[in-house]
């Protein structure tokens, strides 16, 4: 094992390393290749970190983090799935952890009036937790990811959205309780009534305060079918105000799932009218597109649950009286019966077409944002139709959120509106020369945050990205000192999480 890390500290690095010694994090660790650790999905950062461990349990990552700060230099990033775009879960010859080897945790809990929790490792691959809540319980979580082939630290990190979360709030919102070890290398159990702070602090807190190494997520009954929809409309009006409405629905009164997304008014088969059908054999016929309508065209993805038991014509009735008061294209309706993990674990097909057809290992300038609602159409004429009328390759969603189902303590930031939109620009390209470069793609982004700014719309990024720490305190506003205070409270030398570039360590 000392050879091995031999090969980082003295093998490697020589030139650039620092004289501290690392000696000490030799013994019981089990190290990983840093190949994969230096890269994430985004493709377009490559940084070697120093040494990659594979911690089983919460001492090891507590273990870690106290013999970085032992160092002056040394610094921690816990890596989830590595689904980043830009480096976030990098350490530039820093250790990484790699949070899927943390030892499988999965414990129901039935606390006394009756609400069930699954405790489930930070490590744990939602996909997973899904298959395991289901299949041994019936029950599910309340809040998703559209593709779960990410880690509940990562999303937990974040915010963590999807068509559920309109209703229940992003995955930040739909935690209890959490196990963390912070910067200082403490391993402290949080929630609202205990270790506050850091429960709020970690929570869409970008990895800067600790290290979620298990997460209390409640659960309910899970169902066992999905009438999963299509509905398109030519007007970005008629598609915000449909939304809208659905989304403030009361549980029981609406659909299970609301999102949507923009398509280009085309039979360009990557982003065009082919994008929108999904059940098989169902074809999208543009004869019935009205002759007024602009390069795009707009989707709602709606969803209802159902039980096995429920008579179909019950189903079809609810639908219908929904989808009734709904202003879509007349006979632009798509609409397939799917299990539950089905529905849950769609994009999971995705995955597997576009690596079969290589543009899964592709670099992925993606842009995720929320915009309010009050700047959502000048954003659908400037950007939607203009900069981004042509399509990105791959989905383009907008949907409503409710600010008020967002916990303003945590450490996420969103717009001030109480309605405001998630956008998600997400780029299947084939690489160049197949494909256009990805620096102008990137320019792309930059532009549409340009735009953004100077029309002074009250916007976040979501899943940010920075260079400059001017950018940082323009993000938090008036939430900059708090998140400084935290970090200085939870992790003083700055050694969590330096692939976000936030702060520096500090020796
Ligand atoms: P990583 O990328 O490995 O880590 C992300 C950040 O969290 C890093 O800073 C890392 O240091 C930190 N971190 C990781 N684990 C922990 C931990 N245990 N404790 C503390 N910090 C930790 N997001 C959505 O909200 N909704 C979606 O529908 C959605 N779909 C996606 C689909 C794809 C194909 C991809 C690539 C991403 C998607 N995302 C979505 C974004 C996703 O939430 C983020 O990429 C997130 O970072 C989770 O990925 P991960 O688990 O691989 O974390």
């Amino acid at each position: 094992m000392i050879a091995y890390l031999e090969h980082f500290v003295h093998g490697n690095d020589t030139e650039s390393m620092p004289n501290d010694d690392v000696s000490a994090l030799d013994g019981a660790f089990h190290f990983g290749a840093t190949a994969a650790a230096g890269k994430d999905f985004g493709g377009m950062k490559s940084v070697k970190p120093r040494a990659v461990i594979r911690p089983a349990l919460a001492g090891d990552v507590e273990r870690a983090v106290k013999e970085a700060a032992r160092t002056t230099y040394l610094t921690v990033a816990a890596r989830g799935n590595g689904h980043s775009i830009n480096g976030q879960a990098m350490a530039e010859k820093g250790l990484v952890l790699d949070m899927r080897a943390m030892e499988d945790h999965f414990t129901l809990l039935s606390l006394d009036d009756g609400s069930l929790y699954v405790d489930v490792s930070g490590g744990a691959l939602w996909e997973d937790v899904l298959k395991r809540c289901v299949s041994e319980f019936r029950l599910a979580p309340r809040s998703w990811t559209d593709y779960l082939g990410l880690t509940v630290g990562g999303t937990l990190s974040n915010a963590g959205v999807s068509g559920q979360a309109f209703r229940y709030g992003p995955q930040t919102a739909n935690v209890t309780e959490l196990e963390v070890v912070s910067g200082k290398g403490e391993t402290l159990v949080c929630s609202e009534s205990q270790n506050s702070e850091l429960f709020f602090a970690t929570l869409g807190g970008l990895g800067q305060f600790g290290i979620i190494t298990r997460a209390r997520v409640p659960v309910q009954q899970a169902p066992d079918m999905v009438r999963w929809i299509r509905v398109v409309y030519t007007e970005f009006g008629d598609f915000t105000r449909d939304a809208e409405w659905l989304v403030t629905l009361r549980e029981g009164d609406g659909f299970d799932y609301v999102e949507g997304f923009v398509f280009v008014n085309s039979d360009d088969p990557c982003n065009g009218w082919i994008t929108v059908p999904v059940g098989p054999n169902q074809y999208f016929d543009p004869v019935r597109i009205p002759s007024t309508a602009g390069p795009v065209l707009y989707c709602l993805e709606l969803a209802l649950h159902y039980r096995n038991q429920d008579h179909p014509s019950a189903v079809d009735m609810e639908v219908d009286r929904l989808l009734g008061r709904l202003r879509f294209v007349e006979g632009l309706k798509f609409s397939v019966d799917v299990t539950y993990m089905e529905f849950l674990l769609r994009v999971k097909r995705v995955e597997e077409d576009a690596k079969a057809n290589g543009i899964w290992d592709a670099p992925h300038p993606w842009l995720n944002m929320f915009v309010s609602k009050s700047n959502i159409a000048e954003f659908d004429r400037e950007v939607f139709k203009k900069i981004l009328k042509h399509g990105v390759g791959g989905p383009i969603l907008v949907y409503p959120l409710l600010r008020s189902k967002w916990d303003s303590r945590h450490s996420v930031v969103v717009p001030d509106s109480n309605i405001f939109y998630i956008i998600a620009l997400l780029r299947f390209i084939p690489p160049p020369p197949k494909g256009p470069p990805t620096e102008l793609l990137v320019e792309q982004n930059h532009e549409i945050i340009q735009l953004c700014y100077n029309r002074g719309f009250d916007f976040k990024l979501y899943l940010p990205h920075y260079q400059s720490k001017e950018n940082w305190m323009r993000h938090y506003g008036d939430k900059w000192s708090r998140f400084v205070e935290r970090k200085a409270n939870f992790d003083p030398l700055a050694i969590l999480a330096p692939g976000q570039k936030i702060f520096s360590r500090i020796p």
